[in-house]
């Protein structure tokens, strides 16, 4: 890559839309996890699509590959540059439109996802998609990681929340595919092909999402469940008996053991349940919600699916219940050595994963802890192996058990990465696992889309 090419860029950016400067770059080169570090001389800064337009097309005359980023919170390492041009979209951050009677509100990619929800609530809808990282994580990033989070069980992942698509492709040029239409079936919808895509077959500059009406009731429940069986059966009592279900994560003893061990201020609220779910709904209306609720639950009781239930009295408890939830990954991220997998399993399938990886991780690695938690509303879970308290952490199988939780999930009809994507975390288990004529596909529209392979170049592809 040519400083001729910097030059070029930094002439059309202005000094506010570039950084060579070492130490504001560096933030945008570490990820949360801390796992991956980057390198580029380079920072573009776009403020607009035209911008971002014209920087692909110099890179692409220069022959010169980019990283797009957002808000950095990506768990699989993409948004990381490699000596690439990384260009952070954070400038693009206004929201274009809010319409609620087209219930569509069009934002730019670098806008922060709690910035959607706050304008949606200004104009009294909901944009639905909520995930612990929503107070940096940003609409391009998460279009391209297609993200999910806690209400994937009502209203879907963000593929189904995109409505329409501007993005800039791998020569420059510019699709206009911003709409709200519900209803269009002319063709390809080529806006799936960005959702998910994790960068690699353009930048996505905008997006028009899909609002709804906003719930005026909302609930939020403990449950003390006894074996992830019986958190099956409550969850479908509960989905049926209420039809206002809109979140049910589970967590197992140890997941709220180390939260209570390890976050400041954490508390554990039901010490003796083997498993705790955390049960969240939603209505139009409070008239009759919560006495629903209570009789689904005392029904629960009575058929042994929980053995005891808190009710959030009010919403300060409420958002005590959910911070118990949100801190099981800090919980035992200081607990030394471990694996941690982003799998999904067809929601019946839960249990059985449970109960079949924790006997493969106990025969590879005795005494290993199991924290197994997530979105059994939808059948993903978060499952994390740590090495066995006491034991040299160099001497963890971390990969030998990952390639057993991957096969598990695999044989039970599943997917080894549920909401986090492949990134270059995962281009192994990807190759093995996914099926080669869908690689086969990818690399075609890779291929057609982005020959020079510019577009994040080492994501997804090996
Ligand atoms: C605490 C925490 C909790 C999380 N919880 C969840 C969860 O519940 N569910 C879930 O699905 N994820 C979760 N994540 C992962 C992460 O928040 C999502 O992947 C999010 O979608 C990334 O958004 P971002 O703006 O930070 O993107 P980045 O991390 O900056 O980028 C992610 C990917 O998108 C690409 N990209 C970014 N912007 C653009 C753009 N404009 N055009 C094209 N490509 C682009 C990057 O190249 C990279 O491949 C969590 C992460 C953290 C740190």
């Amino acid at each position: 890559m040519s400083n001729a090419l910097y030059e070029r860029l930094a002439a059309r950016l202005g000094p506010k839309g570039y950084s060579t400067d070492p130490d504001v770059i560096a933030p945008h080169l570490i990820e949360w996890r801390k796992r991956y570090l980057g390198e580029t001389p380079f920072m573009a800064l776009p403020a607009s699509t035209a911008e971002v337009s014209d920087v692909v097309k110099l890179c692409a005359e220069a022959g010169a590959a980019i990283t797009p980023q957002g808000g950095n919170t990506g768990l699989v390492g993409a948004q990381i540059p490699k000596g690439e041009v990384l260009v952070s979209l954070t400038r693009m951050n206004a929201i274009r439109s809010v319409d609620p009677i087209d219930d569509a509100l069009t934002a730019e990619a670098g806008v922060i996802l709690h910035n959607v929800q706050q304008a949606a609530k200004d104009a009294d809808r909901l944009f639905p998609l909520s995930l612990a990282s929503e107070g940096i994580a940003t609409i391009g990033g998460l279009i391209s990681t297609n993200a999910g989070g806690v209400h994937v069980l009502r209203y879907g992942m963000m593929r189904e929340l995109v409505l329409g698509i501007e993005a800039v492709l791998p020569d420059g040029r510019v699709w206009s595919g911003l709409s709200s239409l519900r209803k269009d079936n002319t063709g390809y919808d080529l806006k799936q092909l960005f959702i998910g895509a994790e960068g690699t077959l353009g930048i996505v500059t905008a997006a028009t999402l899909k609002l709804y009406a906003r719930p005026r009731a909302h609930e939020v429940a403990l449950a003390n469940v006894p074996s992830p069986e019986h958190g099956l059966a409550l969850l479908h009592r509960v989905k049926a008996a209420t039809g206002a279900l809109s979140a049910f994560e589970i967590m197992d003893r140890l997941s709220v053991a180390l939260v209570a061990k390890n976050v400041p201020s954490a508390r554990d609220p039901m010490p003796e349940a083997p498993y705790m779910a955390l049960l969240e709904f939603e209505a139009a209306t409070a008239e009759g919600l919560r006495e629903r609720i209570e009789a689904t639950l005392s029904d629960a009781i009575e058929a042994g699916e929980a053995s005891d239930v808190l009710m959030a009295e009010n919403e300060a408890q409420a958002r005590a219940f959910w911070g118990v939830r949100e801190a099981v990954a800090a919980g035992h991220r200081a607990e030394g050595a471990q694996v941690n997998h982003d799998i999904s399993v067809p929601v019946s399938m839960t249990p059985t994963f449970i109960a079949r990886a924790a006997a493969a991780v106990e025969k590879a690695a005795p005494g290993s802890r199991i924290v197994a938690f997530g979105h059994m509303g939808d059948g993903n879970l978060h499952y994390t192996v740590l090495h066995r308290e006491g034991s040299d952490p160099a001497l963890f199988p971390g990969p030998a058990l990952t390639a057993i939780i991957n096969e598990l999930t695999v044989s039970l009809g599943g997917s080894i990465s549920a909401e986090h994507g492949i990134g270059v975390a995962r281009i192994g288990d990807f190759n093995r696992f996914k099926d080669p004529s869908a690689i086969a596909m990818m690399r075609a529209v890779k291929g057609a889309l982005d020959p020079k392979r510019i577009m994040n170049p080492r994501a997804l592809f090996a």
